[in-house]
């Protein structure tokens, strides 16, 4: 019996961040320019990496702003 896995999922992360001007929209706190890393997995095998630069809330995580 041949079992497919159709489970995809995206995991976020923050390699690195440093305190940038503005507030979040939603929480008022701080931001910061994050170095970002997504990768994408499949069957929870990562086989994609993105690199990509955003600006984030550092209080609540939120995306403010994001460079693709
Ligand atoms: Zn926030």
């Amino acid at each position: 019996m041949v079992v497919f896995c159709f489970l995809v999922d995206q995991k976020r992360q923050v390699r690195r961040s440093k305190p940038a001007a503005g507030i979040c929209s939603r929480c008022g706190g701080g931001a910061s320019v994050a170095d970002m890393k997504t990768a994408t997995r499949f069957c929870y095998v990562p086989f994609y990496w993105k690199s990509w630069r955003a600006i984030i809330c550092t209080f609540c995580g939120a995306i403010l702003r994001s460079y693709r």
